[in-house]
C-alpha cells in the first residue's frame, strides 16, 4: 500500500470567506486520511470590495477606543453575520454564539489591539474544529513571543511538538501566539502562513499544504504579463529572490522554519484541488527549467560618481558607502566600471538627502562629477544557475533590444540565480512581457 503522507493544511483568508469555500477546504481535508493539521486564517474577502474579517477587526478595536459605540456596534454586527452564516451552512449544531458573547466580551475588557486582530482566526478555528471533529489547539498555549516582542522559535517548537504529537490531529488558528506576560500578540498581516510553517516543522510533515485561490504561483505578474504559466516548482531561494524584487508570494518569514527542517510546500487552489499547484523546495534535484519567474520593481534611483583611475584608489567605494550608511540609504546594487561607480538605492530613502549625500560624497571621495538619476526599475530574471548562463542570458538581452528597452544597468552574482537589469520605469512593463515572450511564451 502506498504510504500515506502526514500533511498540514492551511487555509488562506479567501478559501474561508463563504459557505462554499469553507465547505470545499473542509472535503479537502476529509479527502485524504493524512490531512491531520489544519491551520487557519480568518475569513477573508468574499468579492472585490468586501471587507476581511481581520480589517473588520481592527475597525471594532479603533472604534472601542475612540469610545464611538454606534460604530463599534455596527462592525461588530458584521463580524457576528460572517460566523453566523457560515456555522448555519457548515455546522448548525455548534454553539458559535457563545464564542462571539465572548470575543464581543473581550473588546469591552479592552485586551488590546493585537488580542482583537487575532479573533478572526480563533473564531474561524474554533468552527473548523467542529465541523471536522478535530481538537481545537489554541496558539496562545504554543506560539510564544519574547518580552521584546521577537518570536520565541524554539521554545514555541517544544511547546507545538508536544501538544500536536499528543493530539494526533488538530485544528490551529493561525496569526498569533502569546507574550511571557499572557497578552496575545500577532505576526505581521498574512502571518497565518508562519503558523503553518510552525506546525509543519513541529510534527514533521511530508508536506506543508498551503491552499489560497489560485493555482500556483505565476511566472510573471498577470497585471503585466496576459495569464503567465504557473510555475511547477521553485526552491526557497528563488522564491526569495523573487519575492524580494515584488513578487506577491507566502509571508516572507513563513519559509524559515520548513526550510530549515527541508519539509516542501505546495501552493494549492481550493476551488481547483486538482491543478498540480506549485512545489517550494529545498533544492533541485533533477532537470530545471531555464528559469522560474520574473520579478521587478520601480522606484529606484542610481547615484553614479565619476573619476579617473578610481579602479586604483583603494577605499574609493567605502567612501561613498559610509555617506550612504551616514545619511540611512540602503544601497541595493552596486555596478562599477573602471573610471565610475553606480549605487542603486531606492528613490524613497533619498528624498530630502539628495543635495547632502552628494555633498558629502564630492568632500569625502573628491570625484569628477557625482549625480543622480531617478525613474530606474529593476527586472530580476530568476532562475538556477541563470547568472552564468549564456543563453539564457542572450535571450534576455536579445529579447530587450528587440522590444527596444534600453538596458541602464545589470548586475548578476556569481552565486546567485538570477539577472538583474535596470531600465528606465516607462519601459518596465514592456521589458517584464519581452523577456517573459522570449522564454515562455
Ligand atoms: N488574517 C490575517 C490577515 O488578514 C492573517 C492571515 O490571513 O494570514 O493578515
Amino acid at each position: 500500500m502506498e504510504k500515506q503522507l502526514l500533511k498540514v493544511a492551511k487555509f488562506g483568508g479567501s478559501s474561508l470567506s463563504d459557505p462554499p469555500r469553507f465547505q470545499g477546504a473542509i472535503d479537502i481535508v476529509k479527502g485524504e486520511e493524512g490531512r491531520r493539521f489544519v491551520v487557519v486564517s480568518a475569513p477573508g474577502k468574499r468579492f472585490s470590495g468586501d471587507e476581511k474579517v481581520t480589517d473588520l477587526l481592527y475597525a471594532c478595536y479603533e472604534h472601542a477606543q475612540n469610545h464611538n459605540d454606534k460604530k463599534f456596534e455596527e462592525t461588530f454586527e458584521k463580524i457576528r453575520a460572517r460566523y453566523l452564516t457560515l456555522r448555519d451552512a457548515l455546522c448548525p449544531t455548534y454553539n458559535i454564539e457563545e464564542e462571539l458573547e465572548g470575543v464581543y466580551a473581550s473588546f469591552k475588557r479592552r485586551l488590546g489591539k493585537d488580542h482583537a486582530a487575532s479573533r478572526g482566526e480563533y473564531l474561524c478555528g474554533r468552527l473548523m474544529a467542529a465541523c471536522l471533529g478535530y481538537p481545537f489547539l489554541d496558539p496562545a498555549d504554543c506560539v510564544f513571543f519574547k518580552d521584546d516582542g521577537s518570536f520565541d522559535a524554539e521554545k514555541t517548537n517544544d511547546a507545538l511538538s508536544t501538544r500536536l504529537r499528543a493530539l494526533g490531529r488538530a485544528v490551529i488558528p493561525g496569526f498569533y501566539g502569546s507574550m511571557p506576560n499572557d497578552t496575545i500578540r500577532t505576526f505581521t498581516r498574512g502571518g497565518s502562513d508562519i503558523t503553518g510553517s510552525l506546525v509543519a516543522r513541529a510534527v514533521n510533515v511530508d508536506l506543508y499544504e498551503n491552499w489560497t485561490d489560485v493555482d500556483g504561483f505565476l511566472m510573471a505578474d498577470p497585471r503585466i504579463v496576459k495569464d503567465p504559466k504557473v510555475m511547477e516548482s521553485v526552491t526557497y531561494r528563488e522564491l526569495r529572490e523573487l519575492s524580494y524584487m515584488g513578487a506577491t508570494v507566502l509571508h516572507e518569514d513563513s519559509v524559515v522554519p520548513v526550510r530549515m527542517a527541508g519539509i516542501p510546500i505546495v501552493i494549492k487552489n481550493t476551488t481547483n484541488p486538482s491543478a498540480a499547484g506549485t512545489k517550494i523546495l529545498p533544492r533541485r534535484d533533477g532537470d530545471a527549467p531555464v528559469i522560474t519567474g520574473i520579478a521587478g520593481r520601480k522606484g529606484f534611483s542610481a547615484i553614479t560618481v565619476e573619476k579617473d583611475m578610481m579602479n586604483g584608489e583603494i577605499g574609493f567605494c567605502r567612501k561613498i558607502l559610509e555617506v550612504l550608511e551616514e545619511n540611512d540609504v540602503n544601497f541595493e546594487h552596486l555596478p562599477t566600471g573602471i573610471d565610475g561607480i553606480s549605487v542603486v538605492a531606492p528613490t524613497a530613502q533619498l528624498e530630502g538627502k539628495r543635495a547632502k549625500v552628494l555633498d558629502r560624497i564630492s568632500r569625502k571621495a573628491k570625484p569628477e562629477c557625482a549625480y543622480i538619476e531617478d525613474e530606474i526599475a529593476l527586472i530580476a530574471v530568476v532562475g538556477k544557475g541563470i547568472s552564468s548562463n549564456l543563453k539564457a542570458l542572450s535571450t534576455i538581452f536579445d529579447a530587450l533590444a528587440e522590444a527596444k528597452v534600453p538596458v541602464l544597468l545589470t548586475n548578476r552574482c556569481m552565486a546567485e540565480n538570477n539577472a538583474i537589469v535596470g531600465v528606465h520605469e516607462k519601459d518596465f512593463e514592456e521589458g517584464i512581457r519581452a523577456i517573459y515572450a522570449a522564454f515562455a511564451g
